[in-house]
């Protein structure tokens, strides 16, 4: 009998598929051991269940998006988790991180924890204004925590943040469970800090999937190689109604005279700290070789 669903985790040639009817333990076998064709978690398969219960792999779905490391694919949503408070989170590495998943089609959503300390007033301002859904929350009190909850339903969402910024004990709070099902120890009694953890992707009680990925590793944040410097400013969503009104075509929207981006940020439209992670942005990607 076949049956399809997607593949919630992986580990040593296993992979663990949620079907109609339960959680299926798969096998891999032939080609899709083989590098190029190797499942990973969110893939949406099909497989051919046998008598004993177990299945195995018969065709993988093309997927439309994939993060590389950890490798996740079919994301429908990206939750970059940022506070306010120690540590707080520097705009520029959200802005590469949003860039990355705007440039991959990923939508994201801005959270912002530790609203208990600091409400975060102009991280709100920058994301609401360039366009993003943001929400406040405090993994402390729970504020704002249902409102996020219910932007997961139904949805495949992976978490990223920077360390410290609360994003364990957040992910515990919208789901009790949640550290508990992906093994790992609670950051109280501080054992096990550096078992490494496989990513899986939680299903929550509401529905939906969530997957945890360690720091912003999940995104190239040093090179930004994956977006060439022309097609940067399409992963600004806030630039595209100025895009194709500069005095001069091909403008970079860097220091160039007649800028319609430049002029949206004096009249206060495009959020000043986004032109200059952008600007930083441009200035690495510029000189990477073009490939193909
Ligand atoms: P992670 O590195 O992003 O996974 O961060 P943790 O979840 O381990 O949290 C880091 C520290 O911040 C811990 O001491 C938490 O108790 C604390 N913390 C996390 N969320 C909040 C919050 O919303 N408010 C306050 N006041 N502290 C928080
Ligand atoms: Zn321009």
């Amino acid at each position: 009998m076949t049956e399809t669903g997607i593949i919630l985790k992986g580990i040593g040639g296993f992979y663990y598929v949620r079907t109609q009817s339960g959680v299926i333990e798969c096998k891999a076998r032939g080609r899709f051991r083989k590098a190029a064709e190797k499942p990973v978690i969110g893939d949406r398969v099909t497989i051919e269940v046998q008598d004993d219960g177990t299945g195995y792999m018969m065709s993988i779905e093309p997927r439309k998006n994939q993060l590389l490391r950890p490798a996740v694919a079919n994301v429908d949503q990206l939750v970059v988790v940022c506070s306010a408070a120690p540590p707080k989170t520097e705009t520029l590495l959200i802005d590469k991180v949003t860039a990355i998943a705007a440039h991959k089609g990923i939508d994201t959503l801005i959270v912002i924890n530790k609203c208990d300390l600091d409400r975060g007033d102009r991280l709100y301002q920058i994301y609401t204004q360039a366009g993003f859904s943001v929400f406040r929350v405090s993994a402390e009190t729970g504020e704002g925590v249902d409102a996020l909850r219910a932007a997961l339903a139904g949805k495949v969402s992976a978490f990223a943040g920077n360390s410290g910024v609360g994003k364990s004990s957040l992910l515990n709070c919208i789901d009790a469970e949640f550290n508990m099902k992906t093994g790992s120890i609670s950051p109280k009694t501080e054992r096990g800090r550096h078992t490494t953890r496989h990513v899986e992707l939680v299903e929550l009680p509401g529905g939906g999937c969530i997957a945890d990925t360690p720091g912003f590793s999940a995104f190239d944040t040093e090179k930004m190689d994956l977006i060439r410097k022309d097609d940067l400013q399409y992963a600004f969503p806030e630039f595209e109604p100025y895009i194709n009104q500069c005095r001069f075509t091909g403008c970079a929207h860097v220091k160039e005279k007649g800028c319609a981006i430049r002029a949206a940020v004096e009249d206060g439209k495009i959020p000043r700290e986004r032109h200059e992670s952008y600007c930083k942005l441009y200035e690495s990607v510029k000189n990477l070789k073009e490939w193909e």
